[in-house]
């Protein structure tokens, strides 16, 4: 199939951008890498009648560390966050996550703005940007504001942001000493998107126990925190019962349903070994 007859603006800045969605409201969509888009397109199950060319605005297309805060720019090619030292040191649960996503072609072109506003529910890169306490900065005819992780991704393919925002940026803070991490998912093949994804952060807290951050996608809308499995983490420590333990926790909280990829049970099953294996791996990786 081939698109349906859309006009085409290349802007180069992000005022110019922001502008041309304000003037065309939702018959415009933006185009990032094209990766999901274009598919769309060429099925048609999207026809915008304006297309609004991102590529060339050159001050969305950052991969930078601030004052301990690692700021990426909508339009930064994942290829561009994976491949970046300072991501790997810092932030490693982003470089390894990053590593999932489809393959190299697909990462050199798709970004990392692209996939959060997408927000396939089995996609990696919003699990781990709510695992990271991640906000987003979008900015439309109103002006600019922050949203957290927890209320930008609302439902599948969903976010917060408006027709007429554009999603500019994003913020993770540094993650305190000592988190061990863990990004573990399963597919089909390798490059697939997720049956299962799991990120697990853990660290020491200060009056005993432990601080503990799991997120499961690929099990329903999206990305979800799992309080129940934090919680026995929490309390229990990251000993080998404690993880399967968790794991149940999380196996029980999740409502997956029956598609063509897998069976619901499948699913649960997934979710159970791989939030106690990746909790046994995030604690390995802690310092006290
Ligand atoms: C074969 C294949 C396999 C893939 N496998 C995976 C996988 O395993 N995991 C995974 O996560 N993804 C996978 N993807 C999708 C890939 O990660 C895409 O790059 C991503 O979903 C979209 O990013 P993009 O830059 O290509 O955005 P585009 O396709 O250009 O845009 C996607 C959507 O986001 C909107 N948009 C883009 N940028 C902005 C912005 N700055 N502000 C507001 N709206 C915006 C667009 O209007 C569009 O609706 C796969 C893609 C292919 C083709």
């Amino acid at each position: 199939m081939k698109p349906p007859p859309f006009a085409y603006e290349c802007p180069t800045e992000v005022a110019d951008a922001v502008a041309l969605l304000a003037a065309h409201g939702a018959d415009a969509r933006p185009l990032a890498g094209g990766q999901s888009l274009v598919p769309l397109l060429n099925f048609r199950l999207v026809r915008p009648a304006v297309l609004v060319d991102l590529n060339r605005i050159a001050a969305l297309a950052h991969v930078a560390v601030e004052d301990g805060t690692l700021r990426i720019g909508a339009m930064a090619r994942q290829a561009a966050v994976e491949a970046a030292p300072a991501v790997a040191r810092g932030w490693p649960i982003l470089t390894e996550a990053v590593g999932h996503i489809a393959h190299p072609q697909i990462r050199n072109r798709g970004t990392v703005g692209g996939s959060l506003a997408h927000n396939d529910p089995a996609a990696e890169l919003p699990a781990v940007m709510l695992a990271l306490d991640a906000e987003m900065t979008a900015r439309g005819p109103a002006g600019t504001r922050a949203i957290a992780a927890p209320d930008f991704f609302t439902d599948t393919m969903e976010t917060a942001l408006d027709a007429d925002e554009l999603l500019t940026g994003i913020a993770v803070p540094a993650l305190p000493e000592g988190t061990g991490w863990s990004f573990r998912e399963a597919a089909r093949r390798q490059g697939d998107f997720a049956l299962v994804a799991v990120c697990v952060l853990l660290r020491p807290a200060s009056g005993g126990g432990l601080n503990a951050r799991v997120v499961v996608t690929g099990t329903g809308n999206g990305p979800v925190r799992v309080p129940a499995a934090e919680a026995i983490l929490a309390a229990r420590g990251a000993a080998g019962d404690a993880c399967e333990a968790a794991g149940a926790a999380a196996a029980e909280a999740v409502e997956p349903m029956d598609d063509p990829h897998a069976p619901a049970w499948y699913r649960r099953r997934l979710v159970a070994a791989l939030t106690a294996r990746a909790s046994m791996e995030a604690a390995t990786g802690m310092e006290a």
